[in-house]
């Protein structure tokens, strides 16, 4: 059982990993391998990677992070989604896994969104101000919730953004990931 299922493994995703994996919450992330960011060949505009990297290797270093506090990051799609009263029954092509949250950094696939029936604004998935979508313990962030133009530090922040919130949610309390 995990407390949060990121789906999606681009800048957004592994992003908001790193900050719920240190905050505690056992977390795992499915991703299908489409991100955009694969496309670049070098990324002249994420702030402090002066060595401008290519999307492959920004992903890698992204996906080292969240793992080194904790997430678990696995290759899969996920194709079904049922609400069991709390929990999350989820559906991949190599089995089923189960969540007390999710968090959809799915960039413009439509297969969650539609699955959930969460209200959408166009091809985005409608949210709050801190990620929240229509369905209660589903939360969007990056360029699936249509709220950031779509760059990697960007997204990156926006996943960053979201999992304070949802981190917050849990709580009751504001949260701050603030080293000693
Ligand atoms: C050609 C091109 C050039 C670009 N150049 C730059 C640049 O120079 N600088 C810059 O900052 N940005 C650039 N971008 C934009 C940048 O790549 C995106 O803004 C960024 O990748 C968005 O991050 P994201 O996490 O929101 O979505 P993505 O990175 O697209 O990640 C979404 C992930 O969700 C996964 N997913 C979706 N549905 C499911 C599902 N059902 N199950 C499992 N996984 C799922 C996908 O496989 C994918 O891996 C470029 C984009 C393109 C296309």
């Amino acid at each position: 059982m995990w407390d949060v299922l990121v789906v999606g493994g681009g800048p957004s995703g592994l992003s908001a990993a790193l900050f719920l994996a240190r905050a505690g919450l056992k977390t795992l992330v499915l991703d299908g391998g489409r991100s955009q960011v694969l496309q670049v060949s070098q990324v002249p505009n994420y702030p402090g990677l002066l060595d401008e990297p290519s999307g492959e290797e920004l992903l890698a270093r992204l996906k080292a992070h969240a793992e080194r506090y904790g997430a678990e990051v696995r290759r899969g799609v996920v194709k079904g989604v049922r609400d069991l009263g709390g929990v999350f029954e989820v559906e991949t092509e190599e089995g089923v896994v189960e969540a007390e949250r999710l968090l959809l950094c799915t960039h413009k696939d439509p297969t969650l969104p539609s699955l959930l029936g969460l209200s959408r604004k166009g091809t985005f998935i409608d949210t709050d101000e801190g990620g929240r979508t229509s369905y209660p313990r589903v939360y969007a962030a990056g360029v699936a919730r249509g709220k950031v133009p779509g760059h990697a530090i960007v997204s990156a922040g926006d996943g960053a953004y979201v999992a304070v919130h949802l981190i917050s949610d849990l709580r009751g309390e504001p949260y701050k990931d603030h080293a000693k």
